[in-house]
């Protein structure tokens, strides 16, 4: 698997060209997700992707995703704020600047405008995709090299039943699709989740992993009980239980199941804090939530100094999203707890020309420059938001 990396970079031209930012350009795409999505705090029927493509002066397309869960309802950032975001605010910054410059783009984005980790995640991503194809080497090599070649992928079970969660966990061991599966909870009475994820966990026994995530349903005494029902039913680890940093630490340690923080972790700064405090065994690292690929890379380094194990987590992006977070995992030391990046498995619809390799439990990582994706113009083109007038006859 190495030496088909190596190949490629001997082959590659190693100097990236001079290379200015003349044109951005965002885009909504509206796709339908394969049934409906059951969380905590909304279900979704579809997802949006807000496209970000960057036009560089030597001809050079990158491009980056950003990708929420349910609109606002995951957090403050909306596919048509991120927008928005771009095209007021950062594009006036990124014009006529030297693309190859990547931290320095960043650094000016981040002085000149507070949060928007999510746009600024997509903008980041495109960075280094351009970069990547004016150099010839995949976003990984640009991160630092990779330590693997494919991840193991976390299917989540959020149908909401737990004959049809049983059925289609079934089916992805049937396919050697997925053996970890993640079950949303935290909607019922923690009993009712408890004795749900016991019952898939049973029919399913040793031949699969049970994980479940909270999404922050529970109040502490809540997650006590919650905890000590979950480990009796076999389940490995519990993501986000309880809202408050705090509360998560008062909960590590005292149930023998793994505590993995996810909405807590907003970027460096908040992995700092969680570590200080010891509030987590495991950190969900997202290349949205931390504000882009370096910044996960810092929440991972944290983690690893602190002993915090580490999960790949999604924000449910699309192929280019999936694939700019997959190049980062792909160059942490250890990755204990895989990923989650199915994104583009709950979409019906394909907006690459190749679709992205899941096969033997594993998304093999693309080996092209850049994020080595190519997209199907004409299905991006289709799917734009505002284009959906015209061509929603044809979609039925
Ligand atoms: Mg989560």
């Amino acid at each position: 698997m190495f030496n088909q990396a190596m190949e490629h970079t001997q082959s590659s031209q190693l100097l990236a060209a001079p290379a200015l930012i003349e044109r951005v350009e965002t885009l909504l795409l509206d796709l339908p997700t394969i049934r409906p999505h059951q969380l905590a705090m909304t279900t979704m029927q579809g997802q949006t992707l807000m496209l970000v493509r960057l036009y560089c002066s030597d001809g050079t397309v990158g491009v980056g995703e950003g990708t929420t869960i349910g609109g606002l309802a995951y957090g403050a950032e909306s596919p048509e704020g991120m927008k928005l975001a771009i095209d007021t605010y950062f594009t006036p910054l990124l014009l006529g600047a030297n693309a190859n410059a990547v931290p320095a783009i960043m650094a000016r984005l981040n002085t000149a405008i507070q949060d928007n980790r999510f746009a600024k995640s997509a903008v980041e991503t495109a960075l280094f995709d351009g970069l990547g194809k004016r150099t010839g080497l995949p976003v990984s090599h640009l991160l630092g090299g990779r330590m693997r070649d494919s991840l193991p992928v976390a299917w989540t079970l959020a149908s909401g039943n737990t004959d049809k969660d049983i059925d289609e966990a079934e089916r992805m061991l049937a396919q050697a699709r997925h053996r970890i599966f993640k079950l949303k909870i935290g909607r019922r009475p923690v009993k009712d989740d408890v004795a749900h994820v016991a019952a898939i966990k049973k029919a399913l026994g040793d031949r699969a992993e049970v994980r479940v995530d909270v999404n922050m349903a529970w109040s502490p005494l809540q997650a006590q009980r919650g905890l000590a029902g979950l480990v009796d039913a076999g389940c490995s680890l519990v993501e986000q239980p309880v809202r408050r940093a705090d509360a998560l630490a008062d909960l590590k340690g005292r149930f023998p199941i793994a505590l993995m923080a996810d909405e807590s972790l907003t970027g460096p700064a908040s992995a700092f804090a969680l570590a200080r405090d010891s509030a987590a065994d495991v950190f969900a690292i997202k290349i949205e939530q931390s504000g882009g690929l370096r910044a996960a890379l810092q929440v991972a380094a944290i983690a690893e100094s602190a002993g915090i194990e580490l999960y790949g987590g999604t924000m449910l992006e699309g192929a280019i999203g999936t694939i700019a977070a997959a190049h980062v995992f792909a160059t942490v030391n250890q990755l204990q707890w895989g990923t989650e990046l199915f994104g583009p498995l709950l979409l019906t619809e394909e907006i690459l020309a190749e679709p992205l390799n899941y096969s033997n439990f594993e998304l093999q990582i693309p080996q092209g420059p850049g994020l080595g994706i190519v997209l199907d113009e004409d299905r991006v083109q289709y799917f734009r938001r505002d284009r959906t007038q015209v061509s929603v006859g044809s979609a039925a």
